[in-house]
């Protein structure tokens, strides 16, 4: 039985204020104990809500530890905050910043040495899945970036399935296509990072999701939670993808 995760990337979103005050209202709420919530805050506000019950994560990190990589920050600093877990790959990381598999690759050893939880997004591009080139792209993504790891290490990463023409569109994946590909990953793991891997590592849906589609995804049995961008935002609405998610 897997735990299922609701996490909410509030990307480059809030100013100060507008962030404490979501923080602290999530912070005074009681989740259910089933399921695993987390946010991820901008970098800045880290170290002001690290020392809470509830689970922060980073949106990114750097690979190297320290040194002259003005701008960055490492996952040992994330780690000396307090910090359990950690995006990679997001597409907006991809797109806007052009990070590769194989720098993602990098990412993910430095978190896993810091250990640093990293929840790693993978997902195809609108025109990839129109050339039926999905499967491929996402197969490339995983093996490139995360199948240089031992099964120990692999089992202690989380999966995100974002599929790019669904992530802040509106659209969302039909819970028929994001189960198919969360299976065919879940069968791969198995096939080359054993069984007890592939059974036991939670694999998200990310991509428009909000309380009037997630039942119908998260009923999936290859979907173990969501990774939640635009209604992260709005607490009743993230709240509710909890609830959602919990009473599955
Ligand atoms: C995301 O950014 O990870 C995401 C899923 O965004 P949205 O829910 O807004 O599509």
């Amino acid at each position: 039985m897997r735990k299922k995760i609701v996490a909410g990337n509030w990307k480059m979103n809030l100013n100060k204020a507008e962030a404490f005050d979501l923080f602290n209202r999530l912070k005074q709420t009681k989740f259910p104990s089933n399921t695993d919530v987390i946010v991820f805050p901008p970098s800045v506000y880290l170290s002001q809500m690290t020392d809470s019950v509830l689970n922060v994560g980073a949106q990114n990190c750097y690979h190297q530890s320290n040194g002259a990589f003005t701008g960055e920050i490492s996952a040992e600093m994330l780690s000396s905050l307090g910090v359990k877990y950690c995006l990679v790959g997001h597409s907006e990381r991809r797109e806007c910043f052009n990070e590769t598999n194989k720098d993602l690759a990098k990412k993910v050893d430095a978190l896993l040495a810091s250990n640093i939880t990293p929840i790693f997004c993978f997902g195809e591009k609108l025109e990839e899945r129109e050339n039926n080139k999905h499967h491929q792209v996402v197969l490339n993504q995983l093996t490139e970036s995360l199948f240089h790891l031992s099964s120990d290490q692999f089992s202690k990463i989380v999966l995100a399935y974002e599929p790019v023409w669904a992530i802040g569109t509106g659209k969302t994946a039909s819970a028929i296509q994001a189960q198919e590909i969360h299976l065919f990953v879940r069968n791969f793991i198995a096939e080359n990072k054993g069984i007890d891997v592939a059974n036991s590592i939670r694999i998200l849906y990310g991509g428009s999701c909000k309380p009037s589609n997630a039942e119908e995804l998260f009923l999936c049995p290859d979907i173990d939670g969501g990774l939640i961008g635009g209604a992260s935002l709005v607490y009743d609405d993230f709240i509710k993808l909890i609830d959602i998610t919990s009473k599955i």
